[in-house]
Order: structure tokens, then sequence, then C-alpha cells
């Protein structure tokens, strides 16, 4: 039975999509079919999906209802103005700019802010957005601390910029060489580690000495909020709106994806105080994504990120939402499986060095260990290791990151405790016989992105 460190779901189910599980010869089948890359299989063929968070989202019934109300006129739906003032009072910028979803935003902030040699320092990396940034002639820096890159180690704020590896790059390349600093909340590839408070003011307050701008991957900004509430000094008693709030006043602006912590299912947008970067970044939405009013997004769609940003802060929706993914992290503590502790705000990541210690790195343990998990339970997870690190961008040379992991990504209000219990039952069993995973090598390797859509054959 749950104990009362999990509170029991804070909603009523009343929709429901059956789901099904195939037998083992299918999966076997259909896992070689898709090249041993869990982004390849047919949803239907999925029993329970942790492939992502990302616009897997449950929608409320007030959200659905808002569908109902799109406006869908070309220009100044009523939806956006909505959606607009929902985004300024919640994250206190001047000026928002929508996109279809997150990667949208990426696009028009590097292209707006980045001058071809600049660095782009970040508290680790993510796919999209770092591909943009290197897309515009940016250069990544990891500026992380050095424990978001240990499994093992705990600190309550994994997802923290170090200060001194930015004060090392400030001195090494020059703060005009900076076009700005890029930090997440939470950090995805780190797990979902938080950062503190106490770590954003400090960012504040170097980047002040040296006028360097701070843009925010706010992706995950209120499940980033929750841990701020439940560990840093002086916040148990603040609302997850003020402390949303209060992370932003250090920023200059931010980017979101609203298909993670805006519980819809598609949408983003790009926010910022300053005048002459608004105007550029409006002329360039034009282009790449829709009239000022719309970004890509459908007036219902609007309407529906709206009304999930506002759900997104009520105190028991992410309380829930954070325990439940903790209480799929601590059953696999307790039986010994290998996994970043502790668990983030969005998933449990397998560590898959240590899950799967007999296979080379680039024989790709975390894809291995993905797609064996998939053919033992119907559990569909997603590799975050050398794969999706790509290759150096100079040298065509495999990144190697010190993190291989395989992220199980919990859906917001899309599974029960049940569920959590047959996940981890699941990769119990496939631990206690990991020696029979093998290694993986290419049959296909797109050029950007690989992770997506590569293919793997078993060595
Ligand atoms: C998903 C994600 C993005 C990109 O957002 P999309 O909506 O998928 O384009 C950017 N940053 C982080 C941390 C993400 O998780």
């Amino acid at each position: 039975m749950l104990d009362d460190r999990y509170p029991a779901e804070p909603f009523r189910i009343k929709s429901v999509e059956p789901v099904r599980m195939i037998d083992r010869e299918t999966r076997e089948k259909v896992i070689k079919e898709a090249g041993y890359n869990t982004f390849l299989l047919k949803s239907e063929d999925v029993y329970i999906d942790l492939l992502t968070d990302s616009g897997t989202n449950a929608m409320s019934d007030r959200q659905w209802a808002g569908m109902m109300i799109g406006d869908e006129a070309y220009a100044g739906s009523k939806n956006w103005l909505h959606l607009e003032s929902t985004i300024k009072e919640m994250f206190g910028f001047k000026h928002v700019i929508p996109t279809h979803q997150g990667r949208g935003a990426e696009n028009l902030l590097s292209r707006t802010a980045i001058k071809p040699g600049q660095y782009t320092p970040g508290n680790m990396y993510f796919t999209t957005t770092r591909y943009h940034q290197e897309a515009n002639g940016g250069i990544f820096r990891d500026i992380v601390i050095d424990e978001a890159h240990d499994t093992i180690v705990y600190h309550p704020f994994k997802g923290n910029i170090d200060l001194n590896k930015l004060q090392a790059l400030i001195d090494e390349v020059g703060a005009s060489q900076i076009a700005y600093v890029c930090l997440a909340v939470t950090v995805n590839l780190a797990g979902g580690q938080p950062v503190s408070i106490e770590n954003m003011k400090a960012v504040r307050k170097l980047c002040d000495k040296y006028g360097i701008k701070i843009y925010y991957d706010t992706t995950r900004c209120v499940e980033n909020a929750y841990f701020i509430k439940e560990r840093e000094e002086g916040y148990a008693n603040k609302s997850i709106a003020e402390i949303v709030r209060e992370m932003h006043s250090f920023a200059d602006g931010c980017t979101m994806s609203g298909k993670k912590d805006g519980i819809t299912n598609i949408g983003g947008f790009l926010c910022m105080n300053d005048d002459d970067l608004f105007v550029q970044a409006r002329e360039l939405v034009v282009v790449y994504e829709g009239m000022p009013s719309y970004g890509g997004m459908t007036g219902r769609d609007m309407e529906a990120f709206a009304i999930g940003l506002k759900e997104s802060v009520q105190e028991e929706y992410i309380e829930h939402r954070v325990k439940q993914v903790r209480y799929l992290g601590d059953l696999l503590i307790a039986a010994g499986v290998p996994i970043m502790e502790p668990p983030g705000g969005h998933a449990v990541f397998l560590d898959a060095k240590r899950f799967c210690p007999h296979l080379a790195h680039e024989e790709f343990p975390a894809q291995a260990l993905a797609a064996n998990l998939y053919l033992e339970s119907g559990v569909r997870s997603m590799e975050r290791g050398i794969v999706s690190a790509g290759r150096d961008i100079k040298t065509g040379k495999n990144h190697a990151p010190k993190l291989e992991l395989v992220r199980l990504t919990i859906p917001r209000r899309v599974y029960t405790y049940a569920h959590m219990d047959v996940v981890a039952k699941a990769v119990i069993s496939l631990y206690k016989n990991r020696d029979k995973i093998r290694g993986l090598r290419f049959v296909y390797e797109p050029k950007q992105l690989r992770f997506f859509t590569a293919r793997f054959e078993e060595i």
C-alpha cells in the first residue's frame, strides 16, 4: 500500500484510453523492425509509454472546454490575448512571442541573439537547444556543476551552474564573446535536476558585472519551483506561483515548450524584456511560425495552453506530479537498480553504464537497455547518452557524455501508481538478467539529431 510520502492522484478520471500488451514474439519482431530504436515503434505496440513527457499530457475537463471556445481568426485571436496575459502574469517578462513548440522559440532566440563565433554556455546541453545555437554559429560550453555528471553523489540542486566555470569562460574568451547564458530549469539531460534560487541570483550577479544576458530554458520551471519549495531554505511557505515568478526575475527572457509543464499537447513561446530583440523576433516569427498572434498554434491550442499553465502551479497538482516520479525512483533504489539519484522532476533515469558494465560505450549501452526493456515488458523508454549526444561538429567524433542513461519519462496526469509498480517490476527483472543484454551498432545514422530516426542491429 502507498504510504503518506506519496499523495493519491488529485483528480478523478472521466475519460479513458484502453491499452493492451502484445505478446513477446510480436515485440521481438517489432523492435527488430524498428532498428532497436524505441522512437520508431508504433504507439499501438507499446503497453506503458514512458518515451517522453512531451505533449503526452492528459488535459483537464476545463482545458477541453477551452478547446470549444477556440477563436480561429487569422489575427488577434482572443485566445492569444488570454495566453499572452497568462504568460506575462506568470513569468513577469515584458514581451511574448508564440511558437509552435519549444524549438521554434529556440530557433528565433538563436537567430536574433547569437553572432557567429560567440559562446552559449549552459547548465548541460539540450539536443534541440544546442542544435539551434550551433546552427547559428554559437559555441556551446557546459558550465553545470560536476555533481550533475555523477549519478551517485547527492546534491539537492544538481542542475546548478558552476560559477567558477562561467568565470573561467569569461576570462578565457571575454564577456563580449558570450551571446548569453542559457540556464535550464530543470536540467532534462541530467535527469530533471533543479536549480536553486540562490544559484540563479548568483549567476545574475556575475552576469550583471559583465553585462551578459541570461535566457532560461524554462520548459520544466514548475517542477523546478516545487524542488525549491521542498529543499531551499525560506521557500516552504511560498506558493508555487510566487516561486515561479521569483525564478524568472533573474532572467532577461526565456524559451518554453508548452508540451511539458504547460500540460498541453503542443505549443511554446519566447519571452524577453529587450525591446530591440522583441522587434527582431517578431519579424522572424512570421517567416518560421506564423503571425505574432498565433505562432503556429490554433486558437483552441492557445486556450488549452493558457488554462494548462494556470493548472500547472496548483499546489496539489505539482506535489503529486513530482512525488509520483519519486515513487518509481524509490522502488528502483530499494531494489538496488542503479539510477540517477536523487530522482528528478519528470523522469527516472537508469544508469546504463552501471546497469550494463559488460558493454563498451561505443556499443551504445543505454540504447540497448531501452530496446531490451521494451522487449521484456512492452514499456517504452528512451536513450539519453552517446547516441543523443551526437558527433562533434568539427572533429566528427562521437561526443562521449559522462552520463549514459535510459529515461523513463512520466507523462503528466496519464498513469497511476499501479502503472509505476508494473514498470518497476519490469526493470528489476531485467536488472537480474542484465548480462544477456547485447550491444548495438548503427545501420543508419542521420546527420542531425540522430537519436530520433537512427537504426541499429545487435552485435
Ligand atoms: C522538449 C524540450 C525542448 C524543446 O521543446 P519542443 O517543444 O520539443 O520543441 C527544449 N528544452 C528542453 C529542456 C526540453 O525538454
